[in-house]
């Protein structure tokens, strides 16, 4: 017997979900869409959070439901309007790695009261390339999995 609580155990298997284990396929638009575009491409797509990508493929912005909603309140030419105006643009994006633990992913979703977290590649000079995403769905699912002993 380890003499380990049932709460240690937990935190130990807690300890080896890394973000990998349970991120989804990043969608990404390119800055020069405009917000009309961003909205189908969120309701085809299924997300709620888009990532933007310069033309050089690398991360430049995020956008949220309420981003493209406030963007469009009111107005009929959401075709004239890039996302590059209305998005949260880097460096002020929280991001992720795979190697890093779903709690850490986790920890930023709630400190920064967020829903998704790009997960990155670094490809030197503050330059990340976007290769998924994490959400509270993703973190939602280490729940279920653990309710039904299936943890990855
Ligand atoms: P919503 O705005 O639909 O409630 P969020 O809570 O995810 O969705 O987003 C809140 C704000 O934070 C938005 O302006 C969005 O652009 C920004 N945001 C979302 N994800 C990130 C992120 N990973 N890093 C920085 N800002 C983000």
């Amino acid at each position: 017997y380890t003499g380990k609580t049932d709460t240690e155990e937990l935190n130990n298997q807690l300890q080896k979900l890394t973000v990998k284990h349970y991120q989804s396929i990043a969608v990404v638009v390119s800055e020069s869409d405009s917000v009309y575009d961003a909205i189908c491409t969120m309701f085809l797509e299924d997300v709620g959070t888009l990532f933007v990508v310069d033309k050089q493929g690398y991360l430049a912005g995020v956008l949220s439901r309420k981003d493209l909603l406030r963007a469009s309140l009111g107005r009929q030419d959401t075709e004239a309007i890039p996302v590059s105006i209305i998005m949260t643009r880097m460096p002020n994006i929280t991001i992720c790695k795979k190697e890093d633990l779903v709690v850490y992913a986790a920890t930023k979703l709630i400190e920064r009261q967020i829903d998704a977290l790009p997960v990155v590649k670094d490809a030197g000079g503050e330059k990340y390339e976007v290769v998924g995403r994490i959400t509270k769905t993703n973190i939602t699912k280490v729940l279920v999995d653990l309710a039904n002993n299936q943890l990855f």
